[in-house]
């Protein structure tokens, strides 16, 4: 039987993740299908509460669904549970629904991937913002051993409150710091919406980063942010956001396809067109 999987959230027409998904079903001869499913917040509890009426074999799950799905499921991954937010779900051979939170997995195989050794000797990362997106940067860091990752919200309590979630090794800081923080520090990732195009710029200053600190921001429209822009200019290894976004979706797709894929220059080239594209 064909196996059908999908994006769900709301919205979902802007998602990449058909682009990326179908890629692979192509390259890899397989009989499947990855679909765009819209399912608004008034309708998510009863959606993933009854995911086996969907006649899907798993999904993604997009803004604003990830809390309300994870608490859907019938078992969580460690990501999951310590985000407390799945970005995955399936059903295993017993009809229980699964969640993953697979985004962290995907900003690791993104450093691993363009800047390999990246973590060796890594021992103070800054973070900048504190949503969803942070969430997954400040697990995947952890789990790595990196001895203290540093929040920094404009929103204090936001930093605070992800200080209780991931415990003694994440510290919240206010965004006053932030230059001195940058002093010694061997990481700075963007997870702040700010540099996105149509968004206002990130303005720090970035005087005191060690040139050997690593910059990746999660923002890749534009591709380049200014920050990144900055960063390379004054000789700091740089990671760009796209190849986060690629990179969570392979252990999804394995998951529900059983085949690992790969991200390459060619999918890569794919979605840089896709965005090209994008109104
Ligand atoms: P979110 O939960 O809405 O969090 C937004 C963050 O940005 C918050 O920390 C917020 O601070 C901060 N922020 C927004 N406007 C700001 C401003 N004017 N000044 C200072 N801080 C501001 O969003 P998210 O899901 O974490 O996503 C954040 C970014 O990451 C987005 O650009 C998203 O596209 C990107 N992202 C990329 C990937 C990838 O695969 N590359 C994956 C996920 C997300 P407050 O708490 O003070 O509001």
């Amino acid at each position: 039987m064909k196996r059908r999987a999908a994006i769900t959230g709301f919205p979902v027409a802007h998602s990449r993740s058909p682009l990326i998904h179908g890629h692979w079903l192509a390259e890899h001869g397989i009989e499947g299908s990855y679909e765009k499913i819209a399912v608004p917040p008034d309708a998510a509890q009863a959606f993933y509460g009854d995911f086996r009426e969907s006649g899907l074999v798993g999904c993604n799950v997009t803004v604003p669904n990830k809390e309300v799905a994870a608490a859907a499921c019938d078992e969580l991954d460690d990501a999951a549970r310590a985000m407390g937010a799945a970005n995955t779900l399936w059903l295993d051979d017993a009809g229980r629904l699964i969640g993953a939170n697979t985004d962290g997995l995907g900003f690791l195989g993104n450093l691993d991937q363009t800047l390999p050794g990246w973590d060796n000797g890594l021992s103070h990362a800054v973070v900048l913002g504190a949503g969803g997106a942070a969430r997954a940067v400040i697990w995947a860091l952890l789990s790595r051993g990196v001895k203290t990752v540093v929040i920094v919200n404009r929103t204090y309590q936001k930093a605070a409150d992800l200080q209780v979630r991931f415990g003694a090794d994440s510290i919240a800081r206010h965004w006053e710091d932030l230059e001195e923080l940058l002093g010694k520090t061997g990481m700075l990732v963007n997870t702040t919406s700010l540099g996105m195009s149509g968004q206002p710029p990130l303005e720090i200053d970035l005087r005191n980063l060690p040139e050997s600190a690593i910059v990746t921001d999660l923002v890749y429209v534009p591709l380049e942010t200014p920050l990144l822009a900055r960063a390379r200019a004054r000789g700091n290894p740089v990671a760009d956001g796209l190849g986060m976004l690629m990179h969570q979706a392979v252990p999804a797709f394995e998951r529900w396809f059983g085949v690992r894929p790969r991200v390459t220059e060619e999918l890569r080239a794919l979605v840089l067109a896709d965005l090209g594209r994008a109104p």
